[in-house]
C-alpha cells in the first residue's frame, strides 16, 4: 500500500508525521476518527509499561556501574605498593 501526500501528491511513508517533500503535517491512520489523540495510537499502554521497565533496568545497571566504579576506586586508593 502506497500512501501519498494530500498536498503535493508525492509518495510518503506510513510512519511519516510530516511530508518530507512539502512539509505538510500528516495524520497517521487518518481514516480513523480524528478526535482520538495521536498519542494513544502511537503509544499504547502496553508499550509505555515496557518502556518504564526498560528505563528502570537501565537505571539499575547505571547505578551498579557507578557503585562498582566507587568500590574499585576505593580499593585502588587504599592500595599501597611496597
Ligand atoms: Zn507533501
Amino acid at each position: 500500500m502506497v500512501l501519498k501526500c494530500d498536498n503535493c501528491n508525492q509518495t510518503i511513508l506510513p510512519t511519516d508525521t510530516v511530508c518530507w517533500h512539502c512539509g505538510r503535517e500528516l495524520n497517521p491512520g487518518q481514516a480513523v476518527a480524528a478526535d482520538v489523540p495521536d498519542e494513544s495510537k502511537m503509544m499504547p499502554e502496553h508499550d509505555t509499561m515496557i518502556s518504564i521497565t526498560a528505563v528502570s533496568i537501565f537505571t539499575l545497571i547505571t547505578l551498579i556501574t557507578i557503585l562498582l566504579f566507587v568500590i574499585i576506586t576505593t580499593l585502588l586508593a587504599s592500595y599501597t605498593p611496597g
